[in-house]
């Protein structure tokens, strides 16, 4: 299989990446197996993030048992330039000399942007890092194509991520045109859009016929990660079963799912509408694991202050029910933690 330039990284990969989310609902022993599984079928691209709890150390541990070499990207939320202790945590856990992409998290918030790219901010404390030789190349993640757009535009990054499936292909418009033009590497996340797709063949397939843009599913188990495997070693293009599942979700699907634009912001009482929206596709993913983490916390108490104003649902381009959404996620989630 013909491996893929990432962009002016110059970093070859097959075009098949993997991504860590998924093995935190599983035991440590199940990880590490199956990330071993996925390093000897031929992945060389392992995506995770400080925030995704023990992923990093998950990996860590799978890499000390081979000698294959792997491209690790990681990422953290941090916004000042503190985060070179992220850096310095990532180095630690996954028990690695260098990570070849480090990316600031999930910049969806224009003043996010001004943060980190500003005196003091995340990128900055990047540059020493990539200046150490603890990085080699700095990225940006970001669920709001308008930032992703600006990041390509101001030029400083070596890498986007975007979310980009056929449920949410925006970014084929509006934002990999100009990252190709500038050489940037591209790398789709939530191919699956976060789970909501369930066939994995046309949601892959559908990503891997650009054959410039990589794909990172998150597998815990080894049956999902040899179906994607053996779809990425198939041919690429849309069959008609394919293009008859997508049209027949899309359509389905249409008035229920949220896209992630976050053209409803801002709601007054600061709620990421976007993640209550899919909440049961953020616990499916996470697991019970996302308990442990502040943000996850911090969006279900934001959540409970949801007063039905109603300013969201005009904003919304798709005529999603935003509220009564929210009120039902929030109970079957209330619901999930009283059985235990
Ligand atoms: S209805 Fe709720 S989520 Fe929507 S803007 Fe008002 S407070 Fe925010
Ligand atoms: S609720 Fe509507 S406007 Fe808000 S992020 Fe989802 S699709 Fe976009």
């Amino acid at each position: 299989m013909e491996k893929v330039r990432l962009g002016r990284t110059n970093l070859y990969v097959n075009q098949l990446g993997w991504g860590g989310i998924p093995i935190q609902r599983v035991s440590e022993d199940e990880a590490v197996s199956v990330i071993q599984a996925v390093v000897d079928m031929g992945v060389d691209l392992l995506d995770t993030a400080r925030g995704y709890t023990n992923s990093e150390s998950r990996i860590g541990l799978a890499l000390q048992t081979t000698d294959r070499e792997v491209v690790l990207s990681s990422k953290s939320l941090v916004r000042t330039d503190r985060i070179e202790d992220e850096v310095r945590i990532s180095l630690r856990e996954m028990k690695a000399k260098k990570i070849y992409l480090y990316h600031l998290h999930n910049i969806s918030r224009p003043e996010d942007y001004e943060k980190v790219m500003g005196p003091g901010g995340a990128y900055e404390g990047l540059m020493r890092m990539r200046d150490e030789g603890r990085i080699d190349f700095i990225g940006i993640t970001s669920h709001s194509l308008d930032v992703l757009k600006r990041a390509v535009e101001d030029d400083h990054f070596d890498v986007i991520m975007a979310c980009y499936s056929f449920l949410e292909p925006d970014a084929d418009r509006k934002v990999f045109p100009l990252a190709r033009a500038k050489d940037i590497g591209m790398i789709s996340m939530k191919p699956f859009s976060g789970g909501v797709i369930e066939e994995p063949g046309p949601a892959l397939r559908f990503v891997l016929a650009q054959p410039d843009i990589i794909p990172i599913p998150g597998s815990e188990t080894l049956e999902k990660a040899r179906a994607n495997w053996e779809i990425f070693t198939q041919d690429h293009f849309l069959t008609r079963r394919d293009q008859s599942y997508i049209e027949a979700l899309r359509r389905e699907l249409d008035h229920q799912f949220c896209r992630r634009c976050d053209y409803c912001q801002p709601c007054p009482e600061k709620i990421s509408i976007q993640h209550m929206m899919g909440l049961r596709y953020i616990v499916r993913r996470f697991g019970r694991s996302a308990e442990e983490l502040d943000w996850f916390h911090s969006l279900i108490e934001k959540a409970r202050n949801c007063t039905e104003c109603g300013d969201c649902l005009k904003r919304c381009p798709y005529q999603l029910p935003i509220p009564e959404q929210i009120r039902k996620n929030l109970a079957w989630y209330d619901g999930l933690v009283k059985q235990g």
